[in-house]
């Protein structure tokens, strides 16, 4: 009999553990507790591939890329995904098809499983861009474009909510004083994990962020880290886009010594102005933030 409970208290154990677990699955209504229920760590990588940007991101379940750096930047994309060991990437998100964002998706579907494909349905004349569209049709994955609502779920209770652009303004194509430009229409997203949240902006045009603006209030916005919109360009980190998403820390991807002048003077002053940190992959190399869904840190690996 005595044996009997204990193999009943036994039972009562495992299925407690189960739900425990089943618990722990992301679900809409129990965000923060099902990211706290998990326990899991989300790490984000803001990787140091010169001028471009890529960024890592792992949740508790899932691979994510934003973005992949330029083609020449191939040969640290490669060794960034041996040094991490990913064979599997289960969301690829391209923010906008210019070639130091797009220049490594070849790379990632060489040498990874891809499963699925996010961009935001705006089309270019590139074969860079051809040749993307073209692997994405022969390895059958699954293809999306992503507009202003949609919420990406990445597992482990953490979610991406984009807040641009709109369908409309994809339809329109992007301009910036009349001329098509690719980098207004760039996704923008926040990334949540409980009480962490990181905006993510690729090469956002002060038009961008005017759009974003307009569309979401102050509070959807707000986040503590930022990835700086186009490489620390002056052309965005607007006062009004800075005064939203609050952050408390930024990061830069950019070359060293690039072209541009990435990031400008005036907007590094701007994020002193506004208490932020920074940190750049020009000079700290790789950015990592790691957050337990409660509190994060950052540091540089060189
Ligand atoms: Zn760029």
């Amino acid at each position: 009999m005595r044996k009997m409970m204990l193999v009943l208290a036994a039972f009562v154990v495992v299925c407690a553990l189960l739900t425990g677990c089943a618990a722990g699955q992301p679900s809409a209504a129990g965000k923060t507790e099902s990211a706290q229920a998990k326990g899991g760590v989300l790490e984000v990588k803001v990787l140091d591939v010169g001028q471009g940007d890529a960024i890592l991101i792992r949740t508790a379940d899932e691979v994510i890329f934003i973005d992949t750096g330029d083609v020449d930047e191939h040969p640290k994309l490669e060794a960034a995904l041996k040094k991490e060991n990913i064979k599997t990437v289960d969301k690829l998100i391209i923010t906008h098809p210019h070639a130091d964002h797009l220049g490594g998706a070849s790379v990632i579907f060489k040498n990874c499983e891809v499963k699925a494909v996010y961009d935001n349905g705006e089309p270019t004349t590139t074969k860079l861009y051809r040749d993307y569209l073209k692997t994405i049709k022969a390895k059958g994955i699954p293809y999306k474009a992503l507009v202003d609502g949609d919420v990406l779920d990445f597992g482990g209770g953490v979610s991406f909510r984009v807040l641009g652009p709109t369908a409309q303004m994809v339809k329109e194509g992007g301009k910036k004083n009349g001329k098509p430009n690719l980098n207004i229409n760039s996704i923008v997203g926040r990334l949540e994990y409980g009480d962490f949240t990181m905006l993510f902006t690729g090469d956002a045009e002060k038009e961008t962020e005017k759009a974003v603006l307009s569309h979401h209030s102050a509070a959807e916005i707000k986040s503590l880290v930022l990835k700086a919109p186009h490489h620390g360009s002056k052309t965005s980190s607007t006062t009004a886009f800075l005064k939203a998403a609050a952050p408390e820390a930024v990061a830069i991807s950019c070359g060293a010594g690039n072209e541009y002048g990435h990031p400008h003077k005036e907007v590094l002053e701007r994020y002193k102005k506004f208490n932020i940190k920074v940190y750049r992959t020009d000079q700290g190399g790789t950015i990592a933030v790691i957050s337990d869904g409660k509190t994060y840190n950052v540091k540089e690996e060189k």
